[in-house]
């Protein structure tokens, strides 16, 4: 049974002629009942607006949408798509708004009501760019509650990874400073049309009410970048860059010059970019 009246989403997608483009990440979920467990997964959005970056022919926008959102803001890159979105913006009267456009180009807080959540299946490099964006705004609590994202599995295990292991990177430490992030779904490339070359999965961020520890954004961002662009050297060599005296930062933070990335925790790391900020 669908989860509501309009065509299926095979059907959308010959009527409008939506054959998928790689140029712009496209693999749709056609499965209704997958995209209305997605919606679930990004909490209940009864008093919510939700944000959907991406919808496409609308999969999970008919799932937020019949899951009971208050309203859904969805940003589409693809103007083929438009038709479409609005055939479902009239069977949920005043609750869908669609905005054509590039998501990195538009900032979408004028058409948004507090409180906020994200949904969003997402081509890789766009879903990491403005998952950095909404983690790092200088003043915390952000814009939203919760980011729920739909990411290519290697990507979401780096946002969740621990200190040590191979995934453990600027992802991770950004993520985990201002978030709970955890991986709630598992999805295998055939849940998607055309199937991608790898697995997925979705992660869900919520926002703590502070950062874990303090830190200035952009200093940690930076930081976190040099140190993981050279994640095999020390961190005395990876960073000199930032600083004439960054021994003396390192061990203001509790870290050995010695070490690399990988072995620093979030605290540490932390630690590093008050140090750094506190002599810019
Ligand atoms: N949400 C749909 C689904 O789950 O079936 C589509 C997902 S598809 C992976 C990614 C969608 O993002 C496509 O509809 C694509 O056109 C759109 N897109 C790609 N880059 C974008 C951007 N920079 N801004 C807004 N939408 C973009």
């Amino acid at each position: 049974m669908s989860i509501d009246t309009l065509p299926p989403l095979r059907q959308v997608i010959d009527t409008h002629g939506l054959a998928a483009k790689k140029s712009l990440g496209q693999n749709f979920l056609l499965d209704l009942n997958l995209t209305a467990k997605i919606a679930r997964l990004s909490g209940k959005n009864e008093g919510h607006d939700v944000l959907e970056i991406g919808p496409g022919p609308g999969g999970l926008t008919r799932g937020l949408l019949s899951e009971g959102a208050r309203r859904v803001l969805a940003i589409e890159k693809d103007e083929r798509c438009l038709p479409a979105l609005a055939e479902i913006a009239a069977a949920y009267p005043d609750r869908l708004q669609v905005l054509s456009g590039d998501a990195l180009d538009i900032n979408p807080l004028e058409h948004l009501n507090q409180p906020i959540r994200v949904a969003a299946n997402l081509p890789y490099n766009v879903g990491t760019e403005l998952l950095v964006r909404w983690l790092t705004p200088p003043e915390w609590p952000p814009f939203w509650d919760s980011l729920t994202l739909m990411f290519q599995r290697e990507v979401a295990q780096r946002i969740t990874a621990e200190p040590g292991s191979k995934a453990y990177g600027r992802l991770a430490i950004l993520s985990q400073w201002r978030t709970d992030a955890q991986i709630v779904l598992n999805l295998p490339p055939e849940a998607f049309s055309p199937p991608p070359k790898v697995s997925s999965a979705v992660v869900h961020l919520t926002a703590l009410p502070e950062p874990r520890f303090p830190a200035d954004a952009k200093t940690l961002q930076h930081v976190t970048a040099t140190a993981f662009n050279q994640r095999r050297k020390m961190l005395r060599s990876s960073l000199k860059g930032l600083s004439a005296q960054i021994e003396d930062h390192l061990i203001a933070a509790d870290i050995k010059p010695t070490q690399r990335a990988e072995e620093i925790d979030l605290e540490r790391f932390c630690a590093l970019a008050r140090s750094l900020k506190n002599n810019s």
